[in-house]
């Protein structure tokens, strides 16, 4: 059955004024018909009037319907709820409670008017139409929950049901007209008009097919309510409304839920998807859902505006009338801008299902091409993918760098070259962007010989000619070849094989669209080319060549990934990027999306430096070897490591990494002391190898650190004076005073300590500054007992603070031993010992030390060109600069949000500390995670660290500029601003 539309003027009925029934009287009926006394206060509504009742049984919610509802309308909403009950109770709704006579729908006078009243349980919960963002899952439980009320629903009938609503989309059509009048402005209007048109002429040859049956009709961010996940965020799993239920289409009532999610996100339509595949899920949807599902969610887009603007008119004093009017103009606009095959192909891509018939013969007709250019044999295809070996050296940042790639590859061939399909190119990248770019080209660019002749591929009709683009419609659709001399003109008839024109001096750019009325964009975003490659398909028949851009699929890599590699070797993120190229201090993805690094501190000069890539290739051609040959290398760079160092500390052991440094850093220390102990922090981290990792006491790394520990290692508490056992800036003698007291105990054991060994700035911990005094008074400590103090530079050190090389130098100390690596090689493997030469000698009674690749002459030759590029760029002064830049902007935005508990470090070497509550500094873990996530939307990458995964970590490549810096603390603001 086919709900018809009743006369026109029927389906705008309700937009009456709402009862004019306040507080007072309220309370009164809800005392004299329901025996239920409490306190009532209004709730917002566009029609009703609503009011919270607080009962001792709980809170209840009173309602006056609006006069035009009619009394069978009222009966099935509640016969509806009571139905849900007892069908699905995955979901809550609220319960309809009896009045004193035992029945559930009574009636309220208001003035001549007998208007409905009822009584409902209130659903707790927090609303959702309060949050800016809506996060993926958000999506999906709104689309889960339409589908499991439609699902409810599915066996419900009443003859209330067959009412004139508004609202319900089958009347679409005829309320939009009916209401037009109100919307005041004439381009406005015009506007609704046409659009509204455009989507019931679409919908109409599809509707008679569509499932009708009892619907909610109103799942939106406004309808429901639901808790906050461990992240903070809500998470709806309550309808609280059903004043729109009636009978209508089945997917009418996903077609509301996916134009509320637009409201949030009209920027990028394609974040409805999750709440498509979520309705999927639970009620599969058939080819006519599909086909319906775009046009209605633009209809109610046009319904939304134009009953808001004649509400509006109605009733200018009623906040809930007037106030959501701008956001329903976003919802349409957002609609009306998806194109509906674009729509109907993104979501069946989204879905696994094949395009829609008439695409597939559109599609068919395009692999029956004759040649496009017959003498033209072979064509050169050029890379313009992020893993493009003509693109290095930021080269995909020039905006010639297409042209001139293409025209190179064309003289070194036939003379013929061409860019591949659906490529996403590194060329279109767009760095600090908040929105994915768009990357994928859904036509190619060709070089081909001045007046190679292009013939119709298909018997054709020539729609345009415009400059030097020719554009002919056929069975495949619409064909633009641009870059002719044309030898037609439009309205020809052209039999597959007649010239269309002859190829100028410029590039040439064809592309194909299966749909003469699509304007198909050039390129489009990774969102976008699911549905955009099915309707502008490969131009591959028309070449004789295969264009297609190789595919990838990061999700099939992961698995490999997963089945070959340790798993404990993790990776970033749930579904991480695939990242195949840096450049400075961004990432690339295989999207050829640009975010910017704020985790890779071992990059310390950035990403693809051409520089060292310059030095790693002559060395490597030169000569690689070990440190056991005699090569200038090796001595020039350890005189550039020990001249760095404080006076003293003048020989150098080169290694492979900081996990070796440690290593070997612990071993030199016990044996030039004679001794075994060794002194380390809580919470700290060192290292992988066995002594390294004995002094790791970081539980985040390794839950059960401090139940293992060797005998040896002895343990004092983590220095944090922002959450440690001292707090406060003045909490430095008393952690140190601690350090003595162990100190002198185990001395008084019989077993002083051969060192004691901590990040001069708590580096694992967030970026920790030590408290003023800690330091200074702990290596006194340690001497005065002979023994040895080790500072890990490993992720502090370098130049990274900005206004210090090394992090001890702020403590005014001088360590007797400096374990670094990570920036000094910039990635290739590279580590060092810095020590006395005395302590060094004492080494000696361990025999000769060698690593294979320790000290290499490729280690050492980028060792040394790292240094020059730190120097030559004025990297350091850069990391002081951008550095106190951000901490500035970090403590505004502490001073803002209440999660920003604490922005420790200093210069690129910083830590953003989320806490739920600033009293209790309960870690705010969950939520660092989710703000990591949504920052990676963002083009941000940025990670949870410290023990707790509750700190931002703040450590980019050190050549990171104040623009990108100030990029990403607007995505940070964002974030906090609107939720993740
Ligand atoms: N020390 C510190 C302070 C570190 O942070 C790390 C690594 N995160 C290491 C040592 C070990 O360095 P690597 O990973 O190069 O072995």
């Amino acid at each position: 059955m086919s709900p018809d539309a009743a006369h026109p003027d029927d389906a705008v009925l309700e937009v009456s004024p709402r009862p004019g029934i306040g507080r007072d009287r309220a309370a009164q009926l809800a005392r004299e018909v329901y025996g239920v006394d409490g306190t009532v206060s209004e709730l917002g509504s566009h029609q009703d009037r609503n009011f919270g009742v607080e009962t001792p049984e709980g809170r209840r919610v009173l309602k006056i319907a609006n006069r035009s509802w009619g009394r069978p309308a009222i009966e099935a909403q509640n016969a509806a709820l009571l139905h849900i009950a007892e069908r699905d109770t995955s979901f809550h709704a609220p319960v309809p409670v009896a009045g004193l006579d035992g029945t559930h729908v009574h009636d309220a006078r208001d003035g001549d008017d007998l208007l409905p009243l009822r009584l409902l349980t209130y659903v707790e919960g927090e609303p959702l139409s309060d949050v800016a963002h809506l996060a993926p899952a958000v999506v999906a439980d709104l689309g889960s929950l339409a589908a499991r009320a439609s699902s409810a629903l599915a066996d419900f009938d009443h003859p209330g049901l067959d009412r004139v609503v508004q609202w319900d989309l089958v009347r679409a059509g005829d309320v939009i007209g009916a209401l037009l009048p109100s919307i005041a402005d004439p381009a406005r209007r015009a506007l609704v008009a046409e659009v509204a048109h455009e989507a019931t002429t679409r919908l109409a040859p599809v509707a008679p097919r569509l499932r009708v049956q009892a619907i909610h009709g109103d799942v939106t961010d406004d309808n429901v309510v639901g808790d906050r996940d461990e992240a903070g965020r809500v998470r709806p799993d309550a309808i609280i409304d059903f004043g729109d239920l009636a009978r209508s289409w089945l997917v009418a009532d996903l077609a509301v839920t996916v134009a509320s999610v637009l409201r949030h996100h009209p920027e990028e339509p394609a974040r409805v998807l999750p709440a498509v595949l979520a309705f999927h899920g639970v009620v599969p949807l058939d080819d006519h859902d599909l086909e319906a599902l775009w046009p209605l969610v633009v209809l109610r887009g046009a319904v939304l505006v134009a009953s808001g603007e004649h509400q509006a008119l109605l009733d200018p004093d009623n906040e809930s009338a007037v106030g959501p009017l701008e956001s329903e103009w976003r919802i349409f606009h957002a609609a009306r801008t998806v194109p509906f095959d674009l729509a109907e192909a993104t979501v069946r891509a989204a879905l696994g299902l094949d395009p829609p018939a008439r695409v597939r013969a559109a599609q068919a007709a395009v692999a029956d091409a004759a040649p496009l250019f017959p003498t033209v044999r072979e064509i050169a295809l050029v890379d313009l993918s992020v893993t493009s070996d003509q693109l290095h050296a930021g080269r995909f940042l020039s905006p010639s760098a297409e042209r001139e790639i293409l025209r190179a590859a064309a003289a070194a061939s036939e003379g013929a070259a061409s860019t591949r399909y659906a490529e996403p190119r590194l060329t279109r990248t767009v760095p600090d962007s908040a929105t994915a770019p768009a990357t994928y080209a859904l036509g190619i660019d060709l070089v081909l010989p001045v007046a190679t002749v292009a013939v119709a591929p298909w018997d054709a009709v020539v729609a345009r000619v415009e400059g030097s683009a020719v554009v002919v419609d056929s069975a495949a659709g619409r064909l633009t070849v641009a870059g002719l001399r044309p030898a037609v003109v439009e309205g020809d008839a052209v039999a597959a094989g007649a010239p269309l024109g002859a190829v100028g001096g410029g590039e040439v750019h064809v592309h194909l669209c299966v749909d003469p009325t699509l304007v198909a964009p050039a390129f489009t975003t990774a969102d976008g080319i699911p549905g955009w490659s099915v309707l502008c398909p490969d131009p591959s028949p028309l070449l004789g060549v295969d264009l297609a851009a190789p595919h990838d699929d990061p999700a099939a890599l992961l698995e490999r990934r997963d089945d070959v590699l340790a798993r404990v070797q993790e990776h970033y993120y749930a579904e991480p990027m695939r990242i195949e190229r840096g450049w400075r201090h961004h990432l690339l993805d295989t999207d050829a999306r640009s975010y910017v690094d704020m985790v890779n501190n071992v990059a310390a000069v950035g990403h693809g430096h051409p520089r060292l890539a310059d030095a790693v290739s002559r060395q490597m051609r030169l000569l690689n070897t070990n440190s056991r040959f005699h090569y200038a290398a090796i001595t020039e760079f350890s005189e550039r490591l020990a001249a760095l160092a404080p006076d003293g500390l003048d020989t150098v052991f080169l290694v492979n990494s900081g996990s070796e440094a440690v290593d070997l850093a612990l071993r030199i220390a016990q044996t030039a002391t004679g001794r075994h102990d060794v002194v380390a922090v809580r919470e700290a981290y060192h290292g992988a190898t066995m002594l390294s990792d004995a002094v790791t006491t970081s539980l985040y790394d390794n839950p059960t650190a401090l139940e293992d520990r060797p005998d040896w290692v002895h343990l004092a508490s983590a220095p944090n004076a922002f959450r440690g056992r001292f707090r406060g800036p003045g909490s430095g003698p008393d952690y140190a005073l601690e350090v003595r007291e162990l100190v002198e105990r185990i001395a008084s054991e019989g077993r002083p300590p051969a060192a004691f060994i901590c990040e001069p700035v708590f580096g694992n911990a967030g970026g920790v500054l030590l408290p003023e005094g800690y330091l200074p008074a702990v290596y006194d400590a340690v001497r005065e007992f002979g023994g040895l103090c080790i500072a890990d530079e490993v992720q502090v050190g370098y130049g990274r603070l900005g206004h210090h090389w090394w992090a001890f130098e702020m403590h005014g100390v001088t360590p007797d031993i400096i374990t670094v690596a990570k920036a000094m090689g910039n990635g290739q493997p590279l580590g060092a010992v810095i020590t006395t030469r005395a302590v060094a000698d004492a080494f000696t009674a361990q025999g000769s030390f060698f690593s294979s690749a320790g000290g290499s002459p490729v280690s050492c030759v980028v060792g040394s060109t790292v240094l020059d590029i730190i120097g030559d760029e004025g990297l350091q002064a850069n990391a002081a600069a951008v550095g106190d830049r951000i901490v500035a902007r970090c403590l505004e935005l502490m001073g803002r949000y209440p999660i920003v508990g604490a922005v420790h470090g200093m210069g690129l070497y910083l830590g953003v500390e989320l806490v739920r509550d600033r009293e209790s500094l309960e870690p705010a873990t969950a939520e660092c995670y989710a703000v990591c996530d949504r920052l990676r939307e963002l083009g941000v990458v940025v990670q949870p660290t410290g023990e707790r995964a509750n700190v931002l970590k703040i450590k980019p490549p050190m050549c990171l500029t104040a623009e990108s810096a100030d990029f990403v603390m607007e995505c940070l603001e964002t974030v906090l601003r609107d939720g993740w």
